[in-house]
């Protein structure tokens, strides 16, 4: 009972969580994309306290095969079409159980040092993907909304208003701080400004164009109110790839602002980012160059496995401001080197997360991540034809990356029809979702419910896209009240 699995047993094990990983990659397609269950089915499957006496690792793994993983949406399945896609890879698998092996912490470099100087020869490369001058310094966190976190304490200790020594609480000395960033922006810059004593009422949302990108003369105005009211501009957060609709905020107009007001400019490029890697969509990022920091995410396009968080910044010393604290016991690993990451956020042990983007980089080549990109948009502006040439249905938003967002349309109506269709909407993707064949999300558009795919995945092709085109016809057909356009309908 005492040490680990004894070697030979742990080799068997090892072979055969191997060939189940081999498997479930290669028929992963035979399975239904998510459970049909509800909360609680699993729990009820499983002992409520810990086996007393020791399980063999069979025995565990053919728990894992019938009772987990058969209720578990698949994200790694072609037809997952959910969020951001998946970026599941070969590469990134072996990156992860290789790192797994290892489980050392990047926290200082002399606790790993190739853990820390990979993380910088990754995040290098990254950088020069991405077309980000040299000034921008990179770190790696789990989530796009920690690195957005982090790069709004930053912007908070540019303000000089000595926060991280005398806190927020109790201080009449302070104006009150706000963050701006649209109406489409995503929700974990709410999160940052609660969690960083801002406030949530603190956000101001600004409106979005017809074609959901954050309107400048609004945040002209929103920002010269503020300051006439005695409120304190903290940051600007700007979009490339929103959630809904992958739309891209004039970055180089807000850029230009944000100089002239001397304010923080964060550009959320969690997912667009991945744009910077085409000459073709380069322009999509333009302006970013002139930001103070930005966060992509290779978790979200870049083909690294969750988690995998970028943060570029021009203003790393003033992370250390905000978050270096080195107690007595790390001193001695500390002072090996200038670059210890531990430094530059609230986690002291981290995960050696650039293992698996190194791998993923150095298989897929950048020649390979470019290919793939191109074909994802490629795949979606063609799923888009499709619902452009089908009187049933029509377009929501431009498609510029894998994003499509759609929704049905009926000829008749009773009473009030954008509330019916979008419950129409809701309700196909509730049922496409239900088949197992799919997984699509909805997201609200100017007050429109839209469905929405977004393609991402390495084994997602053009037949897959045909089949769930079909399915959410077939479904439509099943659910909807009304008559269609088509006249296709099969009345309840
Ligand atoms: N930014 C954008 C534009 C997003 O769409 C998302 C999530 O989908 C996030 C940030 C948060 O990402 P994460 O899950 O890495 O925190």
């Amino acid at each position: 009972m005492l040490g680990d699995l004894p070697e030979e047993e742990f080799r068997k094990a090892l072979r055969q969580a191997s060939d189940w990983v081999a498997d479930y990659r290669s028929r992963i397609e035979q399975r239904p994309v998510s459970p049909p269950g509800k909360p609680g089915d699993v729990s009820a499957t499983l002992p409520s306290t810990i086996p007393t006496m020791p399980v063999p690792f069979e025995t565990v793994m053919a728990d894992f095969e019938s009772l987990i993983v058969p209720n578990l949406v698949h994200w790694g399945h072609p037809a997952f079409l959910g969020y951001f896609g998946s970026t599941t890879t070969a590469p990134g698998i072996l990156g992860e159980i290789l790192a797994a092996t290892l489980n050392v912490s990047a926290m200082t470099w002399a606790t790993s040092p190739a853990a820390t100087e990979l993380e910088a020869v990754v995040l290098q490369w990254l950088r020069e993907m991405l077309r980000l001058p040299e000034k921008f310094f990179g770190i790696v966190y789990d989530t796009a909304s920690v690195a957005t976190l982090h790069a709004l304490a930053a912007a908070r200790e540019s303000l000089q208003l000595d926060i991280r020594n005398l806190g927020l609480s109790g201080r009449s000395d302070l104006p009150r701080l706000r963050i701006y960033a649209s109406d489409q922006a995503h929700s974990s810059i709410v999160k940052a400004a609660i969690t960083l004593g801002i406030g949530e009422i603190n956000v101001k949302r600004i409106e979005s164009d017809d074609l959901f990108r954050l309107d400048l003369n609004s945040l002209k105005l929103a920002v010269q109110h503020d300051r006439s009211a005695g409120y304190m501009p903290l940051a600007v957060v700007a979009t490339v790839g929103t959630t809904s609709a992958a739309a891209v905020d004039p970055i180089p107009e807000i850029a230009s602002f944000c100089k002239a007001e001397s304010i923080w400019l964060h550009v959320d490029a969690a997912y667009g980012g991945a744009l910077a890697l085409l000459p073709e969509a380069c322009d999509l990022m333009e302006g970013v160059d002139a930001a103070d920091s930005v966060v992509v995410n290779p978790h979200k396009w870049l083909f690294v496995p969750l988690d995998f968080s970028t943060l570029y910044t021009k203003h790393p010393h003033l992370l250390r401001e905000v978050f270096s604290l080195v107690p007595e016991y790390l001193r001695g690993d500390a002072e090996q080197s200038e670059i210890n990451y531990m430094d530059y956020g609230i986690q002291l042990g981290r995960r050696f997360r650039a293992l698996k983007a190194w791998m993923v980089f150095s298989t897929f080549g950048e020649t390979g991540l470019v290919t793939r990109i191109r074909e994802h948009i490629r795949l979606a502006r063609l799923f888009a034809t499709w619902v452009e040439n089908d009187v049933d249905f029509e377009l929501l938003a431009p498609v510029q990356m894998g994003v499509v967002c759609f929704r049905a349309i009926v000829e008749q109506d009773s009473g009030d029809l954008l509330a019916q269709t979008n419950d129409l909407n809701r309700s196909v993707v509730r049922s496409v979702n239900a088949t197992g064949r799919a997984y699509l999300t909805h997201t609200g558009l100017g007050g429109k419910v839209a469905m929405r795919v977004a393609i991402g995945n390495v084994l997602t092709t053009e037949r897959h896209l045909a089949d769930v085109f079909g399915l959410i016809k077939q479904e439509l057909q099943k659910v909807s009240k009304f008559e269609l356009r088509s006249g296709a309908v099969a009345r309840p």
